[in-house]
């Protein structure tokens, strides 16, 4: 799809909008092939977050798919149950009335559905799904260390679990 395609149907700031750029990232799925995904991602991040795929590809690190979370109502919910990788969507963080860091295309959430986060109410999403570092498509330390190399931050490291989101400080 194309950048407005991506963006289709969500009011966003023209501030916001203007810093997305929509990139291709290569990623080996469940099925050990080689695909295609696209995310939508601060431009300043593009270049590295495609560097950061080509690595997760070289360790053959498994990926359900990469969709922009437009093909799921802009819903995490239902994204995060097809275990869909995704980064920019315009919303609050869960439980609180602040922009979460997804609004500005500088978090990424991988493989929701076998890296859950743990909300505020201790309830695990989406529901039914457990971390376990056992399975192909978790994170692991060893994951999260390709991105910490490179100054991301991941929810995995905070008190509330979040282990699928990665975001960038800028
Ligand atoms: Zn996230």
């Amino acid at each position: 799809m194309s950048l407005d395609e991506a963006l289709a149907g969500k009011e966003i700031p023209d501030k916001i909008r203007e810093t997305l750029v929509l990139v291709s990232v290569p990623y080996l799925s469940f099925e050990k092939e080689i695909r295609e995904g696209q995310l939508v991602v601060h431009a300043e991040v593009a270049a590295e977050v495609q560097q950061l795929f080509m690595r997760l590809l070289e360790i053959r690190f498994q990926i359900e798919q990469v969709i922009p979370i437009v093909a799921y109502g802009w819903d995490d919910a239902v994204s995060m149950a097809a275990n869909n990788t995704s980064a920019f969507n315009y919303r609050l963080i869960h439980g609180t009335n602040r922009l979460s860091n997804h609004s500005y295309g500088l978090a990424l959430d991988i493989n929701p559905a076998l890296n859950p986060y743990t909300q505020y109410d201790g309830e695990v999403v989406p529901p039914g799904a457990r971390y376990d570092v056992g399975r192909p498509g978790t994170i692991t330390e060893e994951i999260a260390a390709l991105f910490k190399s490179r100054g991301w931050q991941w929810g995995g490291d905070w008190l509330r679990k979040d282990w699928q989101h990665f975001q960038k400080p800028m």
